[in-house]
């Protein structure tokens, strides 16, 4: 007999997908209609507009690409990179590593600017790069480093690129509503994000958005973009806001109503009010981790409020307290990455999971696991962590 698949009830607080607001999943099981249907057009522009509001940008090319985050980061890529170009790319952590994979794939040749894991991107390191490289045709860094929990500079940067004459691609996967994404004040070209991160929308969707620049830069290629799906000059036949839309691919359908509704509780919540509530639980939840006597992986002015890099504490087994917090709790956090792999323990407060319950849950769980493994922590997480809550 088959059988119906039917998972768990988890609380996500790990680096995404993060918990999704149930709204959400309803909006998604509604009425399957054609991708050209009239009324899906509609969506589809309401979808457009909601994102500019999202990314604070006038940006006519924003829509989501059909695909996870890893596929925004390769439709900015390979529609602004030609074989034979050079880009410059910005490392300090995992998702650096994979813009210069995108780079390579495209024919082009990447200079990278490396930082220590844990810090932000070197602003001197950048244009010292700027300056060596004066051939390179784009800067590509990455706003949220989700396998660190740092933010960098990004208004700085793209001033930086744009001086330069160089496009700018940026990865906003994890920034986008968990803190300010500022397309049109920064000036940025190319930015891509995901839905499951601080959206707190199902994965599988990638808002991007292209400066008019960018857009113009696109247009008069002389090489044909190398992927025919990611193509934006194609997309745009579909996406694109004048006359008769084109078939160019079928439109996850249920997908878009999923970030629909994601965008309109955004919306109903407002961008700055989400960003406030992402800084008031990131503060609380590390209040309880230091009052345990744990201590955070990245210096408190670059950390993001929605991905906590703790250290994990002597004498704890990464691995046996992260099955026990998903065993006995249900609760999920993440491993580190990479260089960090075993060092950190990533807690996501992200979208729809950044709130009062889960902060308290996790501190519990967390204090009374590492208790029960034989590691010594102090008492007072969960009244450090009200305090923040009572005095703001
Ligand atoms: C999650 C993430 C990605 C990749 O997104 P997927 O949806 O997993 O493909 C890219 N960059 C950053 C910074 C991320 O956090």
């Amino acid at each position: 007999m088959a059988a119906s698949f039917h998972p768990p009830q988890r609380t996500l607080m790990g680096p995404g997908p993060s918990d999704v607001n149930p709204r959400i999943l309803e909006a998604m099981s509604r009425p399957t209609i054609g991708h050209l249907d009239p009324a899906f057009i509609g969506l589809m522009d309401d979808v457009k507009a909601k994102l500019q509001y999202v990314f604070k940008t006038n940006n006519t090319l924003t829509l989501p690409i059909s695909a996870p985050g890893s596929a925004g980061m390769e439709a900015c890529f390979v529609n602004l990179l030609s074989c034979g170009d050079t880009a410059i790319v910005c490392q300090n952590g995992v998702f650096g590593g994979r813009m210069k994979e995108n780079i390579e794939r495209c024919g082009a040749k990447a200079v990278m600017v490396e930082d220590e894991w844990g810090t932000p991107v070197s602003i001197d390191k950048v244009a010292e790069a700027i300056a060596n490289h004066p051939e390179a045709v784009a800067l590509c860094f990455v706003h949220a480093e989700t396998s660190t929990g740092v933010r960098s500079d990004a208004a700085t940067l793209c001033e930086m690129a744009r001086e330069a004459g160089m496009l700018s691609i940026v990865d906003t996967v994890t920034g986008l509503a968990g803190i300010d994404v500022s397309v049109d004040e920064w000036g940025a070209d190319a930015v891509y994000s995901g839905t499951q991160k601080c959206l707190s929308c199902v994965p599988g969707l990638s808002p991007v958005t292209f400066s008019p620049k960018a857009v113009e830069h696109i247009q008069n290629r002389q090489q044909k973009v190398q992927s025919w799906f990611l193509d934006m000059n194609l997309v745009m036949g579909y996406w694109g806001g004048e006359g008769k839309r084109a078939y160019h691919h079928t439109a996850p359908i249920n997908a878009l109503y999923a970030l629909h509704e994601a965008l309109c509780i955004v919306e109903e919540e407002g961008l700055e009010a989400s960003w406030a509530r992402h800084a008031l639980h990131h503060r609380a939840l590390v209040a309880g981790l230091e009052a345990m006597g744990l201590s955070m992986q990245v210096a408190a002015e670059y950390r993001l409020p929605q991905l906590n890099a703790v250290n994990i504490p002597e004498g704890a087994d990464d691995a046996a307290v992260r099955a026990a917090l998903l065993n006995d709790y249900s609760l999920e956090i993440g491993a580190g990455l990479g260089s960090l792999a075993g060092k950190v323990w990533r807690i996501g407060l992200m979208g729809h999971a950044a709130n009062h319950k889960n902060v308290l849950l996790c501190l519990h769980a967390l204090e009374s696991v590492l208790r029960a493994q034989g590691v010594a922590v102090q008492s007072g997480a969960i009244d450090a962590a009200n305090g923040v809550y009572h005095t703001e």
